[in-house]
């Protein structure tokens, strides 16, 4: 099983990936949580990304693929995988589709979660006091929003057009939306 979950930041992709995963047995793979681990250890790669993540903006494509190229390449990747923000850009679809036609697979499908705008803005203030994350004050969290509606949200046509998308509405409970989650994924032929 290869998939995508998409939405805006704060729609709680990253809560509702770990549920997804698990019961499909797959690895979620978030390249934001990558980013973070890297910054924590120090690496090259997470002073790079450091410098676009704290100010908001996109880490260029050419890192960004290339690290999601490697973990896809582990062998946990080898039964699928779900996709935790990523791709962001037009040139991270082309490359994902590249790295997946490599390996002989399709992807099944791309879960949409669908939320309100100022609610999640409200979200991300309150995640912000609780984790002290440097990319949730008030200014970067507008520009994450400016660019997903810029950047990321065009892609949900592509993948519409390629009749992938699964639209949930992300709005409730966590288990409510999990289980809508479950419901509509059940019912996607697996490759
Ligand atoms: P996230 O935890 O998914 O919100 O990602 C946190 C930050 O990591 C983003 O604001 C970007 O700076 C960076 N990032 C994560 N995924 C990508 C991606 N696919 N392309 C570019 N930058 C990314």
């Amino acid at each position: 099983m290869r998939l995508i979950i998409m939405g805006p930041p704060g729609a709680g992709k990253g809560t509702q990936a770990r549920f997804i995963a698990e019961h499909f047995g797959i690895p979620a793979i978030s390249t934001g949580d990558i980013f973070r681990a890297n910054v924590s250890a120090g690496t090259a790669l997470g002073v790079e990304a450091q410098r676009y993540m704290d100010s908001g903006e996109y880490v260029p494509d050419k890192i960004t693929n290339m690290m999601v190229r490697n973990r896809i390449d582990e062998k946990d990747a080898d039964p699928g995988f779900l996709l935790d923000g990523y791709p962001r850009t037009l040139a991270q679809v082309e490359e994902l589709d590249g790295m997946i036609a490599f390996t002989g697979h399709v992807l099944d499908a791309v879960v949409v979660l669908t939320v309100d705008q100022d609610e999640i803005v409200q979200r991300l203030l309150g995640r912000a006091e609780l984790e002290g994350r440097a990319d949730d004050t008030e200014d970067v969290i507008r520009r994450r929003q400016e660019l997903y509606v810029e950047q990321t949200e065009p892609l949900i046509e592509v993948y519409r057009r390629r009749g992938l998308i699964v639209e949930i509405d992300g709005m409730g409970e966590v288990d409510q939306v999990t289980e809508r989650i479950f419901e509509a994924l059940d019912v996607v032929p697996q490759s």
